[in-house]
């Protein structure tokens, strides 16, 4: 059974008392509200993950890296690896964020090493991808996702998929306020679901987790959450608020 999940990716935002400050106030609300049967994570900067991991231990709150290398250890100057997140009790990355591709030059080959790192050290993996602006104008927006998709993750046994989530996040929709339609974004996820059952079954197809991202505010999550083959969300600038945050787990 895939799960509803909403994760709040907290990007190079908030130094250490902040993000304290944040994950108590999201745990404290989680808790408050009981919310039941959808997962929330909150993505923290690295150099706080190991100080909020701990401090939401005993929460339904869970803690994932923004992202991570590939190799286990070595000269990686300024990387983290996936052993180093597992040592910290860290069990989920997000991968194959548009900002990590645009400005860092991840490539799906690159990715590819990095999901595999990730799950020969059992951590969970948000896979994130989207096509840019120009994609969509051309009608070339399928094309691009189910290339992203394949490359980075079709060469994996369909027993992997138990550990991935996909975030599909059209870029021109990230920070920028202009959010995918409700049908936009369901007939992606279709689309995405279809190409897992081509190649992996429906089985595996119906038990992945699809997030949409892309400007996802407290009034239009309900409107977004309630397509068939939306899972839940990937939030970046409303997932530092926790009342916003909370308002956008509630939406289910
Ligand atoms: C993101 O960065 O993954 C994201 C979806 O950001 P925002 O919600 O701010 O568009």
């Amino acid at each position: 059974m895939r799960k509803n999940i909403v994760a709040g990716n907290w990007k190079m935002n908030n130094d250490l008392s902040a993000s304290k400050k944040l994950a108590k106030q999201v745990a404290k609300l989680v808790r408050k509200n009981k919310v039941k049967g959808t997962k929330v994570i909150i993505a923290p900067t690295s150099v706080n993950l190991e100080r909020i991991a701990k401090l939401t231990r005993k929460s339904k709150v869970k803690v994932a890296a923004q992202n991570m290398h590939f190799a286990e250890n070595g000269a990686y100057t300024g990387e983290i690896s996936a052993q180093m997140l597992k040592s910290i009790d860290v069990k989920t990355v997000i991968l194959g964020h548009s900002e990590r591709r645009e400005y860092f030059g991840e490539d799906d080959a690159l990715l590819a090493k990095k999901v595999d790192a990730a799950l020969a050290n059992k951590i969970e993996v948000i896979f994130c991808f989207g096509e840019v602006l120009a994609d969509r104008k051309a009608g070339n927006e399928e094309a691009v996702v189910g290339s992203q998709i394949k490359n980075a993750l079709f060469h994996l046994e369909a027993s992997a998929f138990k550990n991935i989530v996909l975030a599909y996040e059209p870029v021109w929709a990230i920070g920028t306020g202009e959010t995918a339609t409700p049908e936009q974004a369901q007939d992606m996820h279709a689309f995405i679901r279809k190409t897992l059952v081509d190649k992996y079954g429906a089985e595996v197809a119906d038990n992945v987790s699809i997030l949409y991202g892309g400007s996802v505010k407290p009034a239009n999550a309900k409107e977004i959450f309630s397509k068939p083959d939306v899972d839940g969300g990937l939030i970046g600038g409303a997932a530092l608020s926790a009342d916003d945050f909370l308002a956008i787990v509630q939406a289910f």
